[in-house]
């Protein structure tokens, strides 16, 4: 299925994490003189970093700079296994945030995958023939159209009982009741992005009392390790039990105002990605994950790097 799926056509207006997936060529397919930019590599973090997070029995996988402190979660524990999907509900957002790699101009259109769907039997139907374990509906804001998130949801639960479903969300638009329309339509758990709106945790309160087992999940912008770490507190103060960092993305859509904001992007992005990481995004992303092990906070830290997203997506393309 996975096989026939490869000749659909690839929707234009989806790069993350699905898009990532099946974008890149299979190396028999690539010219025989081409060679991987050294501005493409991935520079290690300094090993000073790596032997302090191993002195303080980090979890993961060193090899990828991958790594965490106490557990997963679930909808990670299928991505990681090759197993997870994305959905792209809208690309329309409330927010404009500068690292947003999304593509501009920012269309409604809603992909499965990477693929441009029509409707949510036919996004249905493609989940189930990938045998996908996870999903995460994300964005754009999803939220902006309630209506449309609900009706997915309950397509998907309908057709796959037993998928976890992640719903993406900056958490500006979520109130008590669609928090509790989305727990009745069969979401699992809630991905907050509070760096969306300056690291403010107001939006985690309301939606731990529903969804107790959400994660916060950002991006580490270098110069903003300062309010991650004094964030990383006060979410483990308030009982969030997972925080997802990942590298920075750089993407054709985003790579100007990065270059602003004065982070130092590559020149091009790793084989089977669009986007590749921003110079100093992993070693803070690291060192906050070194910090929450030495504050033994109950906030489990978990650190995704391009090169696990790489691992995934070379993983997803072999299948
Ligand atoms: S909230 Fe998310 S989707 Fe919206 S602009 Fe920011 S990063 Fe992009």
């Amino acid at each position: 299925m996975r096989r026939g799926l490869r000749s659909d056509p690839l929707s234009d207006t989806y790069e993350r994490y699905a898009l990532g997936l099946i974008r890149g060529p299979r190396r028999s397919e690539r010219g025989p003189g081409r060679k991987r930019s050294p501005a493409g590599r991935r520079p290690s973090p300094p090993a000073s970093l790596l032997a302090r997070l191993e002195a303080l029995s980090v979890k993961g996988w060193p090899e990828r700079a991958t790594l965490y402190t106490r557990s997963l979660p679930p909808g990670c524990v299928h991505c990681l296994d090759g197993r997870g999907s994305s959905i792209s509900l809208t690309t329309l957002c409330n927010r404009d945030c500068f690292f947003c790699f999304n593509p501009r101009p920012r269309a409604d259109v809603v992909s499965v995958h990477g693929r441009d769907v029509r409707s949510h039997a036919q996004a249905g139907r493609l989940l189930e023939s990938l045998g996908v374990r996870s999903a995460g509906i994300s964005g754009g804001e999803p939220l902006l159209f309630p209506a449309r998130t609900l009706g997915l949801v309950k397509e998907l639960r309908r057709r796959l009982p037993k998928l976890w479903i992640d719903v993406y969300t900056n958490g500006d638009l979520l109130t008590p009741r669609l928090l509790a329309r989305l727990k009745a339509a069969g979401v699992d758990s809630l991905r907050l992005n509070l760096a969306a709106n300056g690291y403010d945790p107001r939006p985690v309160r309301g939606a731990l009392a529903v969804f107790p087992d959400l994660a916060v999940e950002m991006p580490v912008v270098p110069s903003d390790q300062g309010r991650l770490s004094a964030l990383m507190g006060r979410l483990d103060g308030l009982g969030v039990r997972h925080l997802i960092l990942h590298e920075l993305f750089c993407s054709g859509h985003n790579a100007g105002l990065l270059r602003k904001a004065g982070c130092r992007t590559r020149a091009r992005p790793r084989a089977f990605l669009t986007w590749s990481g921003v110079a100093a995004s992993e070693a803070s992303a690291l060192r906050l994950v070194a910090e929450a092990l030495e504050k033994k906070l109950r906030l489990s830290v978990y650190y995704c790097s391009t090169g696990t997203q790489q691992w995934i997506a070379r993983k997803a393309w072999q299948t």
